[in-house]
């Protein structure tokens, strides 16, 4: 990434409204503000990458050809150690085409059917891409990981995807039992987003 100083708008490659305002309350104190993409009638990429990073750079990069505008992407899931890393980029749609968060952790929980706790370790990958522009040959990237295990059946009500299923050693429960502001202190988002403002902020 190479910036003499920070935008004052960027586009982010995404419509999640609870995304765009976690990213904004971080910006936001850079004087940076985020536009969701669907402002400009930007369509989603074809998320065709093999790795995280890589569909993040595709996001990115779509969102800045088609608005001019540097522009923010992050792409996350679910590592599950014993199913050699699945669902990973496949998180969202694990249990096929448009299916809903239930189904695929019926589907998670189905393939883990009689594995021991020992062996349900997992973890949520998020990758954070800045890129100053469509060519932007040295995109920023930055990662976070939250470590944790897959429980035998879902509990808690906050939360999405996952959340239910994936215990977090430190706190005794499952992320779909912590508040907003713990989880996202914790998170692998939360991290990735906190790495991000401390890049941005050496720019400033
Ligand atoms: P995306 O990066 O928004 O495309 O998210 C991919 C998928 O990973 C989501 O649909 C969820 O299934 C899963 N995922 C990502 N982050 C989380 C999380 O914080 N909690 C639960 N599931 C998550």
């Amino acid at each position: 990434m190479s910036l003499a100083a920070l935008p004052s708008k960027v586009v982010l490659a995404s419509g999640n409204v609870g995304k765009l305002r976690e990213i904004n309350a971080i910006i936001g104190g850079l004087g940076m503000q985020a536009v969701p993409q669907s402002d400009f009638d930007v369509p989603d990429a074809d998320e065709t990458g093999l790795s995280f990073v890589e569909n993040a750079i595709l996001k990115a990069r779509h969102a800045a050809r088609l608005t001019g505008l540097p522009a923010i992407a992050d792409d996350s899931g679910l590592e599950v150690d014993i199913l050699k890393g699945a669902p990973g980029i496949y998180s969202a749609r694990f249990a096929g085409p448009g299916a809903s968060d239930e189904d695929n952790v019926h589907k998670l929980l189905r393939e883990l059917d009689g594995v021991p706790e020992s062996q349900r370790t997992a973890r949520f990958q998020c990758l954070m891409v800045f890129l100053t522009h469509e060519m932007d040959p040295t995109p920023l990237i930055c990662q976070g990981s939250w470590e944790g295990r897959i429980l035998l059946e879902p509990v808690g009500e906050n939360g999405f995807g996952y959340d239910p299923v994936f215990y977090v050693p430190g706190e005794c429960c499952a992320s779909a039992q912590l508040v907003p502001a713990v989880k996202n202190r914790l998170s692998h988002r939360g991290q990735a987003l906190s790495r991000l403002l401390r890049e941005l902020n050496g720019v400033r």
